[in-house]
């Protein structure tokens, strides 16, 4: 889990800023960086942090390396980092792990690189809407990429996807479910957000389980324009061993599950590593 960090907010002396720099010194449980990535925020070419840490134990997590335990660095380390990719990015992406779980971190690395002129995103599960809710005050990020792991109503699947059974987690699955609607209810109107569910044949993901998800986010929502985007899962570093033998969807099966959401939402994509980043066009299927 997060480090124990306290949060002092710092204003200049003497100077208004839109974007204050949260906390002077502090240390950051830290996993590792992309300088230069493509693919974490489509269109965009992000500079990534990995934080460590995460509340949940989902069987087919690929970064379970992070989850195990803390490597405290300083945050000058990552703002040097941020001013190295600078010239060459136009975001900073925090992701994990679940960045959320260190907010101060969270608040201070999005408020230095707004400082320095980059785009904030975040990956988040969805579990720390009051964190979501204070950044987005404090005009922090401009997208958020919300973890949506099951149906929304549905606490025995989402229970599963997070690793209630094969993990023994304790969370409450109903919880769980309480806070990623409500990120996702607080989000909705206020920054750009991507909802994504990441799919394991025989897991999570089937015809059924998908079109659940996207009936649900509708039905929170009211809007079938919401983005969502089905990610292919490949198992192959899976935290649960029996899954790393599983074959991935392919991309003929990720454009059905994608048919099925269809039913309820309009604005889908489908991400495979045989084609990448695709944009469904359901006339043409
Ligand atoms: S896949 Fe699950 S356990 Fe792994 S970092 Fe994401 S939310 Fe946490």
């Amino acid at each position: 889990m997060a480090g124990t960090m306290q949060r002092s907010r710092s204003l200049p002396t003497g100077c208004a800023t839109a974007h204050p720099i949260w906390s002077d010194v502090m240390e950051i449980n830290y996993g590792n960086t992309i300088p230069i990535s493509t693919i974490d925020w489509h269109g965009r070419v992000s500079i990534v942090f990995f934080l460590r840490g995460c509340p949940y134990r989902c069987p087919y997590c690929q970064n379970y390396e992070l989850l195990k335990e803390n490597n405290m660095v300083d945050v000058s380390e990552l703002e040097k980092s941020i001013k190295k990719s600078k010239p060459f990015v136009s975001s900073m992406v925090l992701s994990g792990g679940e960045p959320l779980a260190q907010k101060a971190a969270s608040m201070h690395l999005a408020s230095f690189a707004k400082e320095n002129g980059l785009l904030v995103g975040v990956h988040t599960n969805g579990f720390f809407p009051k964190v979501m809710g204070e950044m987005v005050k404090e005009k922090l990020v401009d997208k958020f990429f919300i973890d949506v792991k099951a149906p929304l109503d549905d606490t025995r699947l989402y229970a599963k996807a997070i690793g209630c059974h094969d993990f023994s987690l304790s969370l409450k699955p109903e919880t769980v479910l309480e806070n990623v609607r409500q990120s996702i209810l607080l989000t909705l109107e206020s920054v750009d957000i991507e909802l994504r569910t990441t799919v394991f044949r025989d897991f999570i993901g089937s015809v059924d389980d998908v079109s659940g998800i996207a009936r649900s986010l509708l039905q929170l929502t009211g809007n079938r324009d919401v983005p969502y985007v089905i990610q292919q899962g490949v198992p192959d570093n899976a935290m649960l061993e029996s899954m790393r033998s599983m074959e991935p969807y392919n991309r003929d099966e990720m454009l059905e599950l994608a048919m099925a959401a269809h039913e309820f939402l309009d604005n889908i994509y489908i991400r495979t590593r045989e084609k990448g980043n695709e944009k469904v066009k359901f006339e043409s299927i």
